[in-house]
């Protein structure tokens, strides 16, 4: 047996690379940095649980190398087929399995306990702070696994049914995700967590006895599904994040169960940062988390659009963007479907060239998860300084020629001001205020929340109906010729 001091550094070790890798991530020039010292800290905790668990005897080698090699071929294959845009469906569905893990080994340690008594402990203080970090890692395990589960389906917009038969168009079945949420649901709500809360004592007054904790983990699954169902429209960012703290709150209570100090800062962290970045989008979303949860007022109405625009054509955009003294381009999902950063990137040089200043707005909700625009378009060596958050960049949109709007929707929608619908309350970039506005997609319909867009009418919009890269580039070679 090797001296648990060895497994304490680095417990010790891997923490720190946790703090400071967490500490460069808030500048994005820090970041990757960042992201590389958590990874790093990860991979000492993985070895260091490894070789602690290999050296008291609990697991043989063979199972620790397969599960090595079976969660890194996991996450290799994952990571390298994952587009970008899918990335906030894989780190719900990471959520997901992370929630699920700590209630599953919370889970196996009942199970012991129950297999051999005397490891329950006979100190009532000791069995009571025992069971209920059980009792709260299997509940929010549970709960975040299914939320995170209907989350993914969410942003997907459905499932398809594997084995089915295709249709013509080579579709397998596919099931639809909607989103329902009738005012009586959160009293069942309530009742769900009462539930929980009473077999939560049971398990404390039962230790022996595993009917309860199996029955805290099913009502806990329906939680997580009913908790997300009656969310949509513009407010998913704030589930995803929220069930991204639950993960590590989950972790943490896992860690206390098992007494592994690295799971219990390791989810703390996890859980703090979570909830940080939960608050910051409800502000940015102008709702309070309890409205998110229980006023599902997000919910889509899919509007049908009837109303018609002629489109611009690239030539006619590039002529009114010569000789322009300011341009803001405020890009949206669409260019991240498209990968139309680097010819926007190649459009700002184009202006700037001319004397134009140009800068980005950035919406914090843009795109499909948070910094989602800030990272494509570091991919594209925008500079930091250009992008420009979302209030600071408002007060200047009124003296900007030329907003060129790419494949955004819902975070321009002037509709949001009404203070109705889906988006009700929810700021927007003052795209409308400038004195031209060039909005490029590919048809005039709805964004994810499902509203129809008035800015698409307006007098003053050109719209530029194709795919955002291949618009960018043909503006950019129109441009050229000018
Ligand atoms: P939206 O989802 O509102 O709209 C994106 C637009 O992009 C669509 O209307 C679509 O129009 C267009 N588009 C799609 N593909 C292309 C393409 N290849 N080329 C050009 N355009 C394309 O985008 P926003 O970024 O404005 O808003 C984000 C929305 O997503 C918000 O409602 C936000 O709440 C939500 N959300 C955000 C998350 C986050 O963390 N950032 C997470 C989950 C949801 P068309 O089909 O006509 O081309």
């Amino acid at each position: 047996m090797v001296d648990s001091t060895i497994w304490d550094i680095g417990y010790l070790l891997s923490a720190a690379l946790f703090i400071i890798g967490i500490k460069r991530l808030s500048s994005p020039k820090t970041a990757p940095q960042g992201n590389r010292l958590g990874a790093y800290g990860m991979f000492l905790a993985v070895l260091v649980t490894m070789a602690k668990m290999f050296s008291e005897g609990i697991l043989g080698l063979e199972l620790i190398i397969s599960g090595l090699i079976i969660g890194g071929l996991i996450g290799i294959f994952m990571a390298t087929r994952v587009e970008m845009t899918e990335m906030p469906e894989l780190v719900a569905l990471f959520n997901g399995f992370g929630g699920a893990a700590s209630a599953l080994v919370g889970l196996s340690e009942v199970m012991s306990k129950i297999n051999n008594s005397d490891l329950i402990p006979t100190d009532n203080v000791e069995l009571y702070a025992t069971w209920i970090a059980i009792g709260l890692s299997a509940l929010v395990g549970w709960v975040t696994l299914t939320g995170s589960l209907m989350a993914m389906g969410k942003l997907r917009g459905g499932f398809y049914i594997p084995f089915t038969k295709k249709d013509e168009r080579g579709r397998r079945k596919w099931i639809n995700f909607p989103t329902w949420g009738p005012p009586w649901l959160n009293y069942v709500k309530g009742l769900i967590l009462a539930g929980c809360i009473i077999l939560i004592s049971l398990t404390i007054q039962n230790p022996e006895d595993i009917q309860y904790i199996i029955g805290l983990s099913v009502i806990s699954c329906l939680l997580g599904i009913i908790l997300v169902i009656p969310i949509g429209g513009a407010d998913m960012p704030v589930v995803v994040s929220l069930l991204n703290s639950m993960s590590g709150i989950a972790a943490a209570f896992t860690g206390f169960v098992i007494g592994n100090n690295v799971l219990i800062i390791a989810g703390s962290m996890v859980g703090a940062a979570g909830l940080i970045l939960t608050f910051i989008m409800c502000k940015a979303m102008n709702r309070t988390l309890t409205a998110v949860l229980f006023k599902s007022f997000g919910g889509s109405s899919k509007e049908t659009v009837s109303r018609t625009k002629v489109g611009s054509d690239p030539e006619e955009v590039a002529m009114v963007c010569d000789g322009i003294t300011k341009c803001v381009i405020i890009p949206g999902y669409g260019m991240a479907v498209s990968q139309a950063q680097h010819a926007v990137k190649e459009f700002a040089d184009l202006l700037e060239y001319q004397g134009v200043e140009v800068s980005y707005g950035i919406h914090p909700v843009a795109g499909r998860m948070p910094g989602h625009m800030n990272v494509l378009l570091a991919e594209a060596n925008v500079p930091y300084e250009q992008l420009i958050e979302m209030d600071d960049i408002n007060s200047e949109l009124p003296d900007t020629d030329v907003a060129i709007i790419i494949g955004a929707n819902d975070t321009v929608n002037p509709v949001a001001r009404s203070g109705e619908g889906p988006l009700g309350g929810m700021p927007i970039i003052d795209a409308d205020k400038a004195r031209v506005v060039v909005i490029i997609k590919r048809s005039l319909s709805v964004g994810y929340a499902g509203v129809d867009n008035d800015l698409f009418y307006e007098d003053k919009t050109m719209m530029l109906f194709g795919d955002g890269k291949k618009m960018m580039n043909e503006l950019n070679s129109a441009f050229k010729e000018l």
